[in-house]
């Protein structure tokens, strides 16, 4: 097998009718937008930390009180993609490494994959605490996220003694370009950044994601229900 770690991206990867969680929540608590651009601001300034504008943005939904239940209700409007979990059940069967690098929220993984370690070996991504009231009271972020997904990818490969040429990596935003341009196999899914377009390996437009499995396993290993024909 060429491919021995498939990374992958949360939002508008494995989960559907998402861009970023974050600005969901935001919507969904309806954060002060100023405040929030004002902070997003300074993080491409160089002024902010990525560290410093989650924890900026998430003491906004603290400040507003946000629930366990509020951030459940939030994701009503959002799903599973659209063969995730055959495509997970696939790539484990051929013995490949599963790690998530996001920037999204564990709360939206743990609902929509409640089984994820069965999965995954590795997760990198923002972790959300909440009190005995399930109010939320702290947050944990990644800092691995944006330019620094490359960086996650980079960690593991070294420990598990993985070429970079032997990684796949499978997402959609900006924030995943610098990761798709270290890869092995860079897999632009559902595409909403013209940059990352221009960066992959291969683009997939259809919104199935056992698709990404023609380009990972040889066709003759795939499981048969699973065979899909090459667009
Ligand atoms: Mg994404």
């Amino acid at each position: 097998m060429r491919y021995r770690l498939v990374c992958f991206d949360v939002d508008g990867t494995l989960i559907d009718n998402i861009e970023y969680s974050w600005e969901l929540f935001h919507n969904y608590f309806e954060t002060d937008k100023k405040r929030r651009i004002w902070a997003r601001d300074k993080y491409y300034k160089g002024e902010f930390s990525y560290l410093d504008w989650a924890n900026h943005d998430i003491g906004m939904w603290i400040e507003k009180g946000a629930t366990k239940g509020e951030f459940i209700k939030a994701m009503k409007t959002i799903k599973l993609m659209k063969g995730a979990l055959e495509t997970l059940k696939e790539l484990k069967k051929h013995n490949l490494k599963l790690a998530i690098i996001s920037g999204s929220l564990n709360i939206i993984l743990e609902h929509f994959i409640p089984n994820y370690e069965d999965f995954f070996d590795d997760v990198f991504l923002s972790w959300l605490y909440f009190d005995k009231n399930n109010k939320l009271v702290r947050a944990e972020s990644t800092e691995f996220d944006m330019i620094k997904k490359a960086e996650a990818l980079r960690k593991i490969a070294k420990r598990e003694g993985f070429k970079l040429e032997e990684c796949v990596h499978i997402g959609d935003h900006h924030n995943d370009v610098e990761i798709a341009k270290i890869a092995g196999l860079s897999i632009a899914f559902d595409a909403k950044d013209d940059e990352l377009r221009k960066v992959a390996d291969v683009i997939i437009d259809k919104k199935d994601l056992r698709e990404v499995l023609l380009y990972i396993i040889p066709q003759g290993n795939l499981t048969h229900s699973l065979k899909l024909n090459k667009e």
